[in-house]
């Protein structure tokens, strides 16, 4: 077994310090879902980690007219089982209470939650394959390989790895925004500026500096809120990841047309994914089968399955027409 030290700061403050003092590599540790698996697994190997998990501000949970606001620290269970959360932005709640387990979501954070990595077979499989994420300029074993989970939309000739997480897929469709620190104080990010595609350095995952904390995730108010709700389509009905999700809310005039939507796509693409084209082509319109399936296919227009995954370019625009439908029945509540 590797060794590594182990730093539990009792202050946000403490943590930036140790963060900024810390050998390269240095990792958070939230619920170590993740990290645990990875460090043993051999493909992360952090000299040390901080562990957040006394930052009593990290877990705290505010819901005012001005939006939402999560501590990086609280648990999914409890995020997903808020009930503003659940009343106002149904969405949200779906994503969290749709991924992994009871026990993980116990266990796991918001926060830690947006930074898990792929869960490409061969990433995870070891020296034996070449994976540019891992080992830059080993090649990709995807790309003649099992592709059948991988991506559609986003990928390069280097990575076509899919991003897992179902929660950023809702945030991004809401425009969440990350309150950030690190030595140079607080800042904000948006959301849909965390993630970034692989291009050619597959091993750049998101804009965080390595010695920044993510403080809080806040989601501005919103009506589309309501008519909210987080499709997933998986192998099987639990604890599993998707083969597609969207994520849809929208709003509707009293004559039902549409005013705002937003669709997030996941499980499809590197990064979580926002259909702003697909968004676009809705506004004005009846909320119709014919014309959620349009959008459903505005979003897919760009797609590049993989080999053994082309079946997901239509499992992709069904999940998006069901889910745009479910979303107008609640928005016309
Ligand atoms: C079997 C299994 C099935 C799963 N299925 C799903 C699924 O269907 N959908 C889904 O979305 N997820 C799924 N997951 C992933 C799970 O949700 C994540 O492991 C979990 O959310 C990570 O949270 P954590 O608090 O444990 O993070 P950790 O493992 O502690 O950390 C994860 C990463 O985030 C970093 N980090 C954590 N907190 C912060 C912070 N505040 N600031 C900066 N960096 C931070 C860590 O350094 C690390 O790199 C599954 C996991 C497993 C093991
Ligand atoms: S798809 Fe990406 S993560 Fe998977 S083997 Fe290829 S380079 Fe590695």
């Amino acid at each position: 077994m590797r060794s590594f030290a182990y730093v539990v700061p009792d202050s946000v403050a403490g943590a930036v310090d140790a963060l900024a003092a810390a050998e390269p590599g240095t990792k958070i540790l939230a619920g170590g879902t993740t990290l645990y698996d990875l460090m043993k697994l051999g493909i992360e190997a952090p000299p040390a980690v901080i562990d957040i998990h006394r930052l009593a501000e990290l877990t705290e949970i505010s819901t005012g007219e001005d939006g939402l606001s999560f501590g990086a620290g609280a648990r999914m269970a409890e995020v997903a089982d808020h009930p503003v959360v659940r009343r106002d932005y149904p969405a949200l709640s779906e994503s969290l209470w749709r991924a992994a387990s009871q026990q993980l979501r116990n266990m796991a954070t918001v926060g830690g939650n947006l930074l898990q990595r792929t869960r490409c077979g061969y990433f995870r499989g070891g020296a034996e394959f070449p994976c540019n994420k891992r080992n830059p300029g080993s090649g990709c074993a995807a790309l003649e390989g099992l592709d059948r989970t991988h991506a559609l939309l986003g990928t390069s000739d280097t990575c076509i790895a899919t991003y897992p997480g179902d929660w950023a897929v809702a945030l991004i469709a809401f425009d969440a925004e990350l309150d950030v620190v690190g030595p140079a104080g607080e800042r904000t990010l948006p959301l849909g500026e965390l993630h970034v595609e692989p291009g050619d350095n597959p091993l750049l995952e998101h804009t965080l500096a390595p010695d920044e904390l993510i403080l809080r995730i806040r989601v501005p108010a919103t009506p589309a809120g309501r008519g909210s709700t987080y499709h997933k389509i998986r192998d099987r009905e639990s604890y599993a990841f998707a083969l597609t999700s969207a994520a849809t809310a929208v709003t509707l005039d009293a004559q039902g047309l549409v005013t705002d939507c937003r669709i997030g796509l996941g499980g499809v693409a590197t990064r979580p994914w926002r259909a702003t084209t697909a968004e676009r082509s809705l506004i004005g319109e009846q909320l119709t089968r014919e014309t959620a399936r349009r959008a459903g296919e505005v979003a897919f227009a760009e797609a590049r399955p993989p080999r053994t995954g082309a079946f997901r370019v239509e499992l992709g625009i069904r999940t998006v027409t069901d889910a745009l439908l479910t979303a107008g029945k609640r928005a016309a509540r």
